[in-house]
């Protein structure tokens, strides 16, 4: 396994996509999805300009970032937040990207008023309808933006989305344009506290197609640091606390 090496090849398949859209790759960022990704791997990445770092489990985003303490990163939550670990998660959290539900924009507000915070989030929505993943329908994505607003403690960036896995590149890419469209219809909105510059789409088997389609933030795991001993499903599903 050679981070350094798979970072670069990263870049590159950043840049080349972009340069066949007309983009500007500085318009998209990279996350690091650091899921079972030890510290000293993790910090392989940081050593070569990387700051951008996901994880999508509690428990092990906790202990993870105390041992990069040191480290000069912005950090993000995108996993399934279940509501008696947000008091955990904002120990930690720059930003909340699965943010999919209304009780938990509640409680997530309560939490935050109560510590006199705020924070920033990004709504995830489910472009793929497969039962395996969290996300607000494409349908109801509006009504949970505009009531999420309302909180002064909470402040939406923009929107997450996980594409659907299939061979099929057409089947990925209308995941993908469901949540442009959606960022597009939102825009027009003008709702307060809402501002739509994050558009976080894009994996190791998709991203190029995420680019083209308009993301400006790619979660990169396996690609990067190799395969993972779990199934994603088991970080996605329900079942997987
Ligand atoms: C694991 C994960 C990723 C990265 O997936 P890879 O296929 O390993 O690049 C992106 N987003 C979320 C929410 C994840 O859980």
């Amino acid at each position: 396994m050679d981070i350094i090496r798979n970072l670069k090849i990263i870049h590159r398949r950043i840049e080349t996509a972009c340069a066949r859209c007309g983009r500007n790759p500085s318009d998209v960022k990279l996350l690091l999805a650091t899921k079972t990704v030890s510290p000293e791997n993790i910090k392989m990445a940081l050593n070569e300009g990387e700051t951008l770092i996901g994880e999508n489990k509690i428990q092990e985003a906790l202990k993870k970032f105390e041992a990069l303490k040191n480290e000069k990163i912005e950090q993000h939550f995108i996993g399934h937040l279940q509501k008696n670990k947000i008091k955990d998660a904002l120990k930690f959290a720059d930003m909340i990207q699965s943010v999919d539900r209304l009780d938990l924009v509640e409680k997530l507000d309560q939490r935050l008023r109560f510590e006199d915070k705020s924070m920033n989030i990004l709504i995830q929505v489910n472009t793929s309808e497969e039962d395996s993943k969290f996300g607000v329908a494409p349908e109801h994505a509006m009504e949970l933006v505009k009531k999420t607003s309302a909180y002064d403690s909470i402040h939406i960036k923009g929107l997450m989305t996980i594409g659907i896995f299939s061979g099929d590149e057409e089947e990925i890419r209308k995941c993908f344009r469901i949540l442009r469209q959606l960022q597009i219809r939102i825009r027009e909105e003008n709702i307060p506290n809402v501002e739509m510059e994050i558009l976080s789409m894009g994996m190791s088997g998709d991203l190029e197609i995420a680019i083209e389609e308009g993301s400006t933030m790619l979660r990169v795991g396996t690609a990067i640091f190799g395969d993972r001993v779990y199934p994603d499903t088991y970080y996605w599903n329900e079942s997987g606390k």
